[in-house]
């Protein structure tokens, strides 16, 4: 099964500051950059690269270049908080954006905005969106991506429910999703419990 749990350290300490209530914007921010960072990393451990040499100041060093087509999808509005932190691993990599809109009553997405590089085939495709709760925008973001040619693409989250998990898994089961934690389940208002809350409210502060 194409989900991969990410166990380090460092991205616990930071999902237990986000998971906190008491956590405030600039902080939920801060530590949102952090570890998207870490999981962008995590999801990337296979990204193509090709050997170099470099000089040093002292001699001749062999290395390493990232040579792939890299895109970056945030799904709008809480993938923005990821962005940059991918950007800083990635910084040649092309931006799409999703713009997608969850009915606050039925929980159903809706697309409102949708912007794509080119011709993804062949490209290296991270989708970035937090919180993987129903999983229906995820799959409506995957079909949006399957349309535009994308056949490589990795998921990555930062809390994941069981429901989100298996639905994608279902209608998109070559992709890979990261992510930190899965969590107990939904609650009657398709939020992710114990989850974090709203993350688009908790990093703009519009709770
Ligand atoms: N979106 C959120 O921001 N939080 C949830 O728990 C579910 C969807």
């Amino acid at each position: 099964m194409p989900l991969h749990i990410v166990e380090h350290p460092v991205v616990h300490d930071a999902l237990a500051t986000l998971r906190d209530a008491s956590t405030l914007p600039e902080v939920f921010r801060r530590m949102a950059v952090r570890i998207s960072l870490l999981l962008a990393a995590e999801a990337t451990r296979d990204v193509p690269s090709h050997p170099v040499s470099v000089q040093t100041p002292l001699g001749s060093a062999s290395g390493r270049r990232v040579c792939a087509e890299v895109v970056v999808v945030p799904v709008l509005r809480a993938g923005l908080g990821m962005l940059d932190a991918v950007l800083e691993l990635l910084p040649g990599a092309r931006v799409g954006h999703i713009g997608l809109q969850r009915d606050e009553l039925t929980a159903v997405a809706s697309q409102y905005y949708s912007k794509l590089p080119a011709d993804l085939r062949g490209s290296y495709v991270l989708m970035i969106d937090p919180m993987l709760a129903t999983g229906g925008s995820a799959v409506a973001a995957l079909d949006l991506l399957r349309v535009a040619g994308a056949t490589n693409i990795r998921m990555i989250c930062i809390v994941a429910a069981p429901e989100g998990v298996a639905l994608v898994e279902r209608h998109h089961p070559n992709v890979h999703i990261y992510a930190p934690a899965v969590d107990q389940g939904l609650n009657s208002h398709k939020f992710i419990v114990p989850g974090l809350g709203d993350f688009g409210d908790r990093l703009y502060g519009t709770a």
